[in-house]
């Protein structure tokens, strides 16, 4: 991207110290009601002040939370973010912001921010790494490096909020309107964590539920428990192939949870929540791209009513598969429409947010064993490349 500026240092501008990578506890990491364990002697008012500046109106730097005495603010300083900013990214004329976030223990955390006319969305991560090794996506080929805690998930939303608040992108709502699950990680696989997150975000912070957006690779049992929860989020599945044949080679968790256990549970979510679900496919040149695939694709939305998105595949260095051409994208998503589904084609932006989620890894951590692309610590202090 041209317009990118790499930050070697990124903390700095955000007013992010470097000393709090040394500690692991802090007021993100600590449960909004228990907050007051960290304000030991003072009036439980300094606790609703403090929860406030947390997440109603959350500040880059606890300095700028002005009602609170200098010593609560001296205390809470160093480890105030549950880690710390090693690379800010902006492109598209300011109006894309990415992250890569360092926790104390080396975890790497990404969101990516994103301006638009009438919303600002923040694509956000729920686990470092993924273990789900979807064939195609960078983040699965590096492998899992752990869960996030709770805190770590609503702490992306609460500083990129800072952030937004600090600087604000042209055109664009001041605040963070969308949240979606398209980062780092199967937010499904650490259901505990996302599910406090949701809880923080929604309660606590303010966001809309349905303005929240749980992507998943197909967890059944997560689905099934989500739709019991009593928020009314919006659930996109990843389905990207329309038999069990071919979605087993691009999504190992297919031989667990078959499309039709998968399409089963999408149906119990619509019912339950009387709200559409989302089908992503991603498309791959040669795989599922083909006309077969498309009235397939166009039938099972249909019949669980469900909108479909296509995201054409952005391709890395690890993954054979390729995006195809504008031509086959647009025939595809034709003959998709052309069979009655409702579908659409992320646009420009939207190519641009996919790149960022689909090659959310980060090579300034361990590299994988084997990289055969040469790839490891190739871009020391980067995010991966968003092409
Ligand atoms: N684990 C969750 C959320 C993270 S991925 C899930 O699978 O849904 C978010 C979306 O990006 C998914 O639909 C995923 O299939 C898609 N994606 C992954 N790699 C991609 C790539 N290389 N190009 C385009 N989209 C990709």
């Amino acid at each position: 991207m041209q317009s990118e500026t790499d930050l070697p240092d990124g903390s700095e501008l955000s007013g992010v110290r470097s000393d709090q990578r040394q500690n692991p506890t802090g007021p993100y990491l600590t449960a909004p009601e228990d907050l007051g364990s960290l304000l030991p002697g003072e009036p439980s008012f300094r606790t609703d002040q403090l929860r406030e500046w947390l997440y109603e109106h959350p500040v880059l730097d606890p300095e700028e939370m002005t009602n609170l005495p200098v010593r609560v603010r001296n205390a809470l300083g160093p480890n105030h973010w549950p880690f710390a900013v090693e690379v800010e990214q902006s492109s598209d004329r300011g109006r894309t912001r990415k992250w890569l976030f360092r926790a104390p223990d080396g975890a790497a955390i990404e969101a990516v921010l994103m301006g638009y006319r009438r919303r600002t969305t923040l694509c956000i991560s729920s686990q470092a790494g993924c273990a789900m090794k979807c064939s195609f996506c960078a983040t699965g080929q590096f492998g899992f490096e752990r869960h996030l805690a709770p805190g770590e998930i609503a702490a992306q939303v609460a500083f990129a909020a800072a952030s937004l608040r600090d600087r604000p992108m042209d055109d664009s709502p001041t605040r963070v309107s969308n949240v979606v699950f398209m980062g780092m990680g199967e937010p499904l696989a650490n259901y505990a964590s996302v599910r406090e997150a949701l809880r923080r975000l929604i309660d606590v912070m303010g966001i809309s539920a349905r303005s929240i957006t749980v992507s998943t690779v197909g967890v059944v049992p997560g689905i099934d428990r989500l739709a019991e929860e009593p928020w009314s989020v919006s659930l996109a599945l990843s389905l990207h192939a329309a038999d069990d044949h071919l979605r087993e080679t691009l999504v190992p968790l297919n031989a667990r949870y078959p499309i039709d256990e998968l399409l089963a549970s999408a149906r119990r979510f619509t019912a339950g929540k009387g709200r559409r679900v989302t089908l992503e496919w991603t498309l791959m040149k040669g795989l599922n791209d083909t006309p077969e695939q498309a009235r397939a694709l166009a039938a099972i939305a249909r019949e669980v009513r469900a909108h479909v998105n296509v995201i054409p595949m952005n391709p890395t260095p690890l993954a054979p598969q390729q995006r195809p051409s504008d031509l086959q994208i647009r025939r595809f998503v034709d003959e998709v429409k052309r069979h009655g589904a409702n579908v659409t084609l992320r646009d420009t932006r939207g190519t641009e947010i996919d790149a960022a989620c689909g090659q959310l890894r980060v090579r300034s951590a361990t590299p994988p064993e084997d990289d055969p692309a040469g790839n490891s610590g190739q871009h020391r202090n980067r995010t991966a490349d968003n092409r």
